[in-house]
């Protein structure tokens, strides 16, 4: 009996399930590599006099829109308890040729989005942008729309959404990641009629502003930052800052239907040169109470070790200007960053602990102090690693250049040495 009862028990459990989950579509804005999809110059990926436009690596909002929906969508099929639908998966095509029979392939009408939204039977909607304003404006903020007035969501709960999935987005923005120049204690949730002062009714007699609202789930569309501010266009250009965002979404979804269930977290990092201005770079208009003001580091090696020691994670810093890093999925416990790169003092040991928590990103901001970079103490061989250089015979550094006798105690930096002949780490 037994036997036939548990099949039987188990099929019926994952028929309650799969009728249990809950169902979001997922609305990566824009979606090509052409004029319509926001290209903007940066300092790696500048326009092109060919195009007008960067290279397809440089920033196109329909590039990280896809990469933040991607990673919120991935997050939340892993969950378990939503299904999700895209409006697209890919970017292109490539090359862009205007009046080309495939130049919408990806770049989908909104009317047709948002009536698939309603066939589906979604249960919630979002719809991942980034704003823009005048080129270069010191001004980055995030704003949530959602179909209907300031007072009213036209779909119920849309309102209750932004406010719940509110506080997760902006969290790089309050941990310092990013200037927040507005809000900073309010949120930004409008509706778009009143937003945009204009409604129009579509031919299934829904209202509202935004063509891509046009359905009956609840949700919003998320403008997450400016990307006219320029370091945080180049932030943007760091897949793995808009893999946090598309996090910090599927988090805040994870919230609002009380379904979180992770037991790992992230650490999220951001390198600037110590006391360094970036006011030389082009394309770099920084707001001054921020730590854009400061020049990020580009391809540093950053190790992160846990609380015995051992690496759990490497990651390079890219030239893209953010000098951002990332780890995942790290369980819950104390961990370690160590630090090395050209032109900078490397840094290693317990000095940069971070705490990770589950269902959490712990941001750390670090400075880079300029100096000489020497090898992780474990990446030397054949070096025996002393705490103090006291010892028999003369000290010299690598160069051979005899270092004087008073260093013998003390004030001497960490470092390869060699001492009665013998090659000693410091
Ligand atoms: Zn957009």
């Amino acid at each position: 009996m037994k036997k036939t009862i548990i099949p039987i028990v188990l099929f019926l459990m994952a028929t309650v399930m799969t009728a249990q989950q809950i169902k979001v579509y997922l609305n990566a804005g824009h979606g090509g590599w052409g004029p319509d999809d926001r290209p903007m110059p940066t300092i790696p990926y500048p326009m092109l006099p060919e195009t007008g436009r960067p290279d397809t690596c440089g920033f196109y909002e329909s590039n990280t829109n896809l990469w933040k929906t991607l990673e919120c969508g991935t997050r939340l099929s892993k969950n378990g308890n939503f299904r999700v639908r895209y409006s697209r998966k890919r970017n292109g095509p490539y090359p862009y040729r205007k009046g080309a029979s495939n130049e919408f392939k990806y770049n989908r009408s909104l009317s047709e989005i948002s009536a698939e939204v309603d066939t589906w039977g979604a249960d919630m909607f979002l719809s991942i942008h980034s704003n823009a304003t005048s080129e270069g404006a010191l001004v980055n903020y995030p704003l949530f729309l959602y179909r209907g007035t300031d007072a009213e969501d036209y779909v119920e709960n849309s309102k209750a959404m932004c406010q719940k999935i509110w506080p997760r987005l902006t969290e790089a923005m309050h941990a310092d990641f990013e200037p927040m120049t507005h809000y900073n204690s309010s949120t930004n949730i409008r509706g778009d009629i009143d937003f945009y002062h204009s409604s129009w009714t579509n031919e299934k007699g829904i209202t509202g502003y935004l063509g891509v609202l046009h359905h009956m789930a609840p949700g919003f569309l998320s403008e997450g930052f400016f990307h006219t501010y320029q370091p945080s266009r180049h932030r943007a250009l760091n897949k793995d800052w808009c893999r946090q965002e598309g996090i910090r979404y599927y988090r805040g979804i994870a919230d609002y239907f009380e379904v979180h269930n992770d037991s790992t977290g992230c650490i999220m990092g951001q390198l600037h040169v110590n006391q360094e201005s970036s006011s030389s770079l082009e394309l770099f208009a920084a707001i001054s109470e921020s730590l854009d003001k400061y020049m990020p580091a580009n391809g540093v090696t950053v190790r992160l070790k846990n609380a015995n020691g051992e690496i759990v994670g490497t990651y390079e810093t890219d030239q893209n200007y953010n000098g951002i890093f990332v780890f995942y999925d790290l369980s819950p416990g104390r961990y370690y960053i160590e630090l090395k790169g050209e032109g900078f003092k490397t840094r290693q040991g317990k000095i940069f602990p971070v705490t990770v928590k589950a269902k959490t990103t712990a941001y750390k901001n670090i400075n880079m102090i300029r100096g000489t970079s020497t090898p992780f103490d474990d990446e030397i061989d054949g070096l025996t690693p002393i705490t103090s250089p006291v010892g028999e015979g003369e000290i010299y550094d690598l160069s051979g250049r005899r270092i004087n006798g008073q260093c013998l105690n003390s004030q001497l930096p960490r470092g390869i040495y060699i001492i009665g002949g013998k090659k000693i780490l410091y």
